[in-house]
């Protein structure tokens, strides 16, 4: 059959809260034009992250039951551990509450003033723990990952030139190489396994282990079936097993690809160094077999790995977002191509040519899509990441203006992709009579969580290029 299905039926269905456009008009100016700020029953699509905002399976729920809460040696934390041995074959287990609580383990042990830690592009929370231990973070992605409209397969490949240049500069400083799968920040673009290949090669030269941010390990495994043309058709747990035999660790946060809402770990191959981690563990999450998770979070991740690896489940998935990034670039509105892993990516920039980068145009979108169909999405632009010259204080903007409309998994159906393509055509018809933002008030550090905002007057349409 041409047509994907969702490959699960609904058993338990939640309601969403209807509002009118004059509601929202008024919800909005409430929130100070901050999507943050509004409450989530006020939300009809909500696509402000795919993280730990999934839909559980029935297996999860019965699993959950299993939950065994002794304080040590639960067999809840035995399964957990076989199963992430089997999936990743990686030998110590060490359970999270989270992914950047296995990245301040990580980055506390083999971090430190003086050292470097390149990667692909950092996620935001790696960068700020890789930064709190007082080293710093350096992002190589590959260059195709500049061009929004280019259909490369493999964006969020490691620019492997750059990265030798720093190996060779200071390998004696590096702790260890982190590539993030899919790379999330660098717009869900996935890493090919010839990449992985190289990175390895290049760690084994300069005497530098390599670790994973395996948040989406079968996201990213299979794009690599449907694009890499030496591993098209594989099985995803056999290219798992493949970019995992490459890696001495990984970081994993159970909130995207392990299905759950909650959840994490750090494995690792090195016995020493899982023996320091473990010894934080106990000070900061909780004993060895359960970290910061319950006994029945334990078991609702070891279900959801091995859900995630389903090929049906992962077709039904990349459909869905393909289908919305096709038609949107079929009608000419701007996103990113190809489609990544977990999100479709509006090009601020290009939709709302008249309004400059720091009248943040991401932000204005973000705005309207709310107001015209009550769906929440995330600024990913100058608003989140403008970074500052240290030498005159000036501001510089990010690399890119984006609203990135994040795909819960398993939660929305086909009807709700029409209806948030209905919504962004809505805007697009009226983007000429769109104005920027301005802040009114921020605090200091990551102000998109809190800031508040006032719209300006749009730009006289001559004024647009
Ligand atoms: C979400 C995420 C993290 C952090 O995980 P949390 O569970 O949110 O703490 C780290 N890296 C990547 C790539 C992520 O997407």
């Amino acid at each position: 059959m041409k047509t994907i299905i969702e490959p699960f039926r609904i058993k338990s269905v939640e309601p969403i809260h209807m509002t009118s456009r004059e509601t929202r008009e008024r919800l909005i100016q409430e929130a100070d034009l901050n999507l943050f700020a509004l409450k989530s029953d006020d939300v009809i699509i909500d696509l402000l992250t795919d993280s730990g905002t999934g839909a559980m399976s029935s297996e999860q729920w019965a699993a959950l039951m299993r939950g065994d809460e002794s304080y040590a040696g639960s067999p809840s934390y035995q399964r957990f551990e076989a199963v992430v041995r089997e999936v990743f074959g990686i030998k110590n287990v060490i359970p999270t509450h989270q992914g950047r609580a296995a990245e301040h383990l990580l980055f506390g042990a083999v971090g430190g003033a003086g050292k470097t830690v390149p990667g692909n592009t950092h996620f935001d929370t790696t960068r700020a723990n890789v930064e709190a231990s007082g080293a710093k973070a350096v992002d190589y992605c590959c260059a195709e990952s500049l061009d929004t409209s280019s259909n490369s397969p493999f964006k969020g490949n490691m620019d492997i030139g750059r990265l030798r240049d720093c190996l060779a500069r200071e390998g004696q400083n590096v702790p260890l190489v982190l590539v993030t799968v899919t790379n999330n920040a660098g717009g869900g673009q996935p890493v090919s396994l010839a990449n992985l290949r190289a990175v390895r090669a290049l760690c084994d030269e300069f005497g530098v282990p390599l670790f994973i941010d395996a948040c989406r390990f079968a996201e990213n495994a299979f794009l690599i079936s449907k694009r890499e043309d030496s591993e098209k058709g594989r099985p995803l747990e056999d290219i798992v097993h493949d970019m995992f035999r490459l890696a001495d660790g990984c970081t994993m946060s159970a909130k995207k690809d392990g299905l759950a809402n909650i959840g994490g770990f750090i494995a690792v191959r090195n016995g020493e160094l899982a023996r320091i981690l473990r010894e934080r563990l106990v000070v900061t999450e909780g004993f060895a077999t359960y970290g910061g998770m319950a006994g029945r979070d334990l078991e609702a991740v070891a279900q959801g790995l091995r859900e995630v690896l389903s090929p049906e489940y992962q077709e039904y998935r990349h459909a869905s977002i393909q289908y919305v990034v096709e038609r949107l670039a079929g009608i000419g509105i701007p996103v990113v191509q190809p489609a990544g892993g977990h999100a479709i990516f509006l090009d601020a920039a290009r939709f709302l040519p008249q309004i400059p980068w720091n009248e943040f145009p991401g932000q204005a979108l973000a705005i309207e899509l709310y107001i015209e169909g009550g769906v929440r999405s995330c600024e990913i632009g100058s608003l989140m990441l403008a970074g500052v010259d240290p030498e005159t204080g000036a501001e510089i903007p990010a690399e890119r203006e984006l609203v990135r409309l994040a795909i819960p998994r398993r939660t929305y159906t086909q009807s709700h992709m029409d209806y948030l393509l209905e919504v962004i055509e809505a805007v697009w018809l009226r983007r000429e009579q769109i104005g920027g933002v301005e802040i009114t008030s921020a605090p200091p550090v990551l102000r998109h969580f809190t800031g508040k905002y006032r719209r300006r007057q749009p730009a006289p349409r001559t004024a647009v290029s």
